[in-house]
């Protein structure tokens, strides 16, 4: 059980091995935010880099 939070990274992805089972927060210290669009425009243009699937 992830029970550490680090509160600067506030996630709703409960699908991510790193999210913290007890509230919307990230367990890691540090996240890796990029995009997979040649021209970002938009909130959903942007990908944690971070995730891995539980
Ligand atoms: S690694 Fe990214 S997707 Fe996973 S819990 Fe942290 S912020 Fe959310």
């Amino acid at each position: 059980m992830n029970d550490h939070c680090n509160r600067c990274v506030g996630c709703t992805v409960q699908e991510c091995r790193h999210h913290s089972d007890c509230e919307d927060f990230c367990t890691l210290d540090r996240v890796q935010i990029g995009t997979h669009e040649g021209n970002v425009t938009m909130d959903q243009c942007t990908d944690c880099k971070s995730f891995d699937r539980r």
